[in-house]
């Protein structure tokens, strides 16, 4: 039970029950309201629901936003710290409305906010965060019609902070501010000297992207002194980077931000907010570390860097605490959703079998390979494994080389092939017996393993996994009480050999394959890859045109016999609709293709019977799902 280690990554959402399936324990507050993952997938199918399929736990969403939320509130208790927390959900993080409106939902007992980053998502934002007193951050390069539209949002009461990301956005607010008769809250996104820790450290230092460095800042304040708006500076910003895999990179920007802080306000710069950004770690991979796809902290400890160091730096410097605020993504939406599809085939090497009889006049090399294969078949007590398995790699090799000059047959070949890979299962079932391995010899699990073909495809579904590397878990959902007896890695259908997924958790490190059970016909064998539910949930690409998956949103209902019920699909992708979103027109193209068939019918090539059977075919494909059914 413990191989996929998902006490260590499942956050207290997972866990294996009794019956050997995955079980879903949405909120840490009911530890007994467990839902069975098979029996959601039971339902799915059922519904005539196709896979792959993401689902979403809108309750696991509600169980991170309160815990984030009653984290600070404690430790600012505890802390006797002056200041509150106003925490805002990066929109980028996770777009879809559905998300969105959870989150604002969960959140609005606690003056959750939003936090935007271009026009759309502000345009978004002023739509779902109506709570009075919850935050609206603006992040992002900003042009005249998005600064207007954050001054639309003031007019309506929204609690906009305009975050200035390069000075020249200063300048055109001023103005604006001034044609409109509006006073803007205005944020400084400060450009830290501390570098962040994992992949996105050059999100921070003097060559970030984002900010203001020392020198600008104190240029702004100059300007904005001088045109009598010192009064909006409310907020100071940084954000140093996503997935933060080493506590120390938050404790040095805390002291620093808290340093650039007191400073400001000796200066007489009324703020009141400090935006830590975002950069909680989610740990993917379970090892607690600082692996990319790890982190050496936890939420507690997070949460008590900030409020500890801004309380102390403050005290010492006399300046009254800020409001805290944090632009957590990757960490209120990871666990919430998983992608599940169906295993629909193997790839192994070695697994069509061909007639190795000896032929009078064949070729030395397969006459000993044969000898070696017969050896093997019945080993005694002098069998030397390495030794066999040597001689094997000369043999295969010498055969390639004799094909490549003409002196082994196609036949003969194939017969090398064939002994070849029965050979090497032969060691490694003997090597199952073994209590020593040798070195060489482990890389014969690897030659023979499978890559078993699932119905997805990464550049849509696991997005992180091809493009960054993530380290993903991923496992099946049943047969979990029974040992798993095969190294795999997965491929999905894409006509793309990246289209894979080789990166898996390990022992001790990142694992090139994965440990899963032997194919049963009679048996649908499902996996998971989970935590996909920030980024690379919205970031999917249509690669092969196999666009955006059914969805199905998931509720706990203790009332429920099952303790769940679907709320709500979304269909995904049509092939009408994914070739759409590449201009073509399919009516057009059902007329082209009927117009095909009809001269077909006319040259008597096909009945006229046939002929509409044919048109009907192409008609439905249109309609139907982009993966494979
Ligand atoms: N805030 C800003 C300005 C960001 O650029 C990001 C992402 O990089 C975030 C917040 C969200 O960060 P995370 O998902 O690590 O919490």
């Amino acid at each position: 039970k413990n191989i996929y280690g998902i006490s260590r990554w499942g956050n207290g959402y997972f866990d294996i029950g009794d019956s050997g399936d995955i079980h879903v324990i949405p909120r840490h507050d009911q530890p007994n309201l467990k839902i069975n993952l098979a029996e959601v997938v039971e339902d799915i199918a059922s519904a005539g629901i196709q896979f792959p399929a993401v689902v979403r736990f809108h309750d696991i969403l509600r169980s991170q936003v309160e815990l984030l939320n009653t984290t600070f509130r404690q430790t600012i208790a505890e802390a006797n710290y002056q200041g509150q927390y106003f925490g805002v959900f990066p929109v980028k993080v996770n777009q879809m409305r559905e998300v969105i409106e959870e989150i604002v939902d969960a959140g609005s007992s606690f003056n959750y906010g939003l936090e935007a980053g271009s026009k759309p998502e502000l345009i978004a934002a002023l739509a779902y965060n109506t709570n009075k007193d919850s935050l609206t951050i603006l992040n992002g390069y900003k042009d005249e019609e998005y600064l207007r539209l954050a001054l639309l949002g003031l007019k309506i009461e929204r609690n906009i902070i305009i975050v200035i990301e390069k000075f020249s956005e200063l300048t055109t607010l001023i103005a604006l501010s001034k044609e409109l008769g509006i006073k803007p809250v205005i944020g400084i996104r400060v450009k830290m000297m501390v570098k962040g820790r994992g992949k996105w450290e050059h999100s921070s230092g003097e060559r970030a992207k984002f900010g203001l460095s020392m020198t600008e800042i104190l240029n702004a304040i100059s300007l904005l002194k001088a045109e009598d708006l010192i009064d909006c500076v409310k907020l100071l910003h940084f954000h140093i980077g996503s997935q933060l895999t080493d506590i120390r990179a938050i404790k040095e920007a805390v002291q620093e931000a808290s340093l650039i802080y007191c400073q400001l306000i000796k200066q007489a710069v009324p703020l009141e907010y400090v935006d830590v950004g975002g950069g909680l770690a989610v740990d993917y991979d379970g090892s607690q570390s600082t692996n990319d796809s790890s982190c050496n902290y936890n939420l507690a400890e997070y949460v008590a860097d900030i409020v500890y160091g801004f309380g102390q730096n403050c005290q010492l410097a006399g300046v009254p605490q800020p409001h805290l605020v944090s632009e957590s993504g990757r960490a209120i939406t990871a666990h919430h959703s998983c992608v599940i599809t169906k295993v629909i085939g193997e790839i192994r090497p070695g697994n069509t079998d061909y007639a190795t009889e000896p032929a009078q006049g064949e070729h030395i090399i397969v006459t000993n390979i044969r000898a070696l294969a017969d050896e093997l078949a019945a080993p005694n007590k002098g069998t030397n494994l390495q030794e066999i398995f040597n001689d094997v790699e000369q043999l295969k090799s010498q055969a390639m080389q004799a094909f490549n000059l003409g002196i082994l047959s196609l036949d003969e070949l194939a017969k090398v092939e064939t002994l070849y890979w029965r050979i090497l299962n032969h060691i490694e079932t003997q090597l199952q017996q073994s209590d020593y391995i040798p070195e060489e010899l482990n890389a014969i699990s690897a030659l023979l393993s499978s890559q078993y073909l699932a119905n997805f495809s990464v550049f849509q579904s696991a997005a992180d996994s091809w493009a960054i590397d993530q380290v993903l878990p991923v496992m099946p959902i049943s047969r979990l009480n029974e040992k798993p007896t095969k190294l795999c890695s997965l491929v999905d259908i894409t006509c793309d050999s990246d289209g894979k997924i080789d990166k898996f958790i390990g022992d001790d490190e990142v694992a090139a394959h994965l440990p899963l059970h032997s194919l049963n016909e009679n048996q649908d064998y499902f996996i998971s890859i989970f935590l996909t539910g920030a980024y690379q949930d919205v970031m999917g690409d249509m690669h092969n045109l196999f666009g955006r998956v059914n969805e199905v949103h998931i509720f706990s209902d203790d009332d429920d016999p099952k303790d769940f019920y679907i709320e709500e699909v979304v269909k995904g992708s049509s092939i009408e609709n994914v070739l759409s979103t590449m201009q073509y027109t399919p009516a057009i193209m059902a007329q082209m293709v009927k117009k095909e068939i009809d001269k077909q019918i006319a040259a008597g090539n096909l009945k006229p019977r046939e002929g509409v059977n044919l048109i009907d075919f192409y008609d439905n494909c249109l309609l139907s799902y982009t993966y494979l059914n």
